[in-house]
């Protein structure tokens, strides 16, 4: 249930930025519609927007 995913606070992960090993979320209150606080989520929608979407490529060459 939504509930379960979203009961928590913002679910964006703290770590990659923070440089902290501690796997902590967001946790601030989140934004209507979203597993996001106000802030990670326009983030996260201008990732998306940002990054041209990659098609899975199965012949990808291995380096
Ligand atoms: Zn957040």
């Amino acid at each position: 249930m939504e509930e379960i995913r979203t009961g928590r606070g913002c679910r964006w992960p703290m770590w990659p930025h923070a440089s902290r090993p501690t796997h902590e979320y967001c946790g601030q209150r989140k934004a209507g519609g979203s597993s996001y606080c106000e802030q990670h989520k326009t983030m996260s929608i201008r990732d998306f927007e940002t990054e041209p979407r990659q098609p899975f490529v199965p012949n990808k060459q291995a380096a």
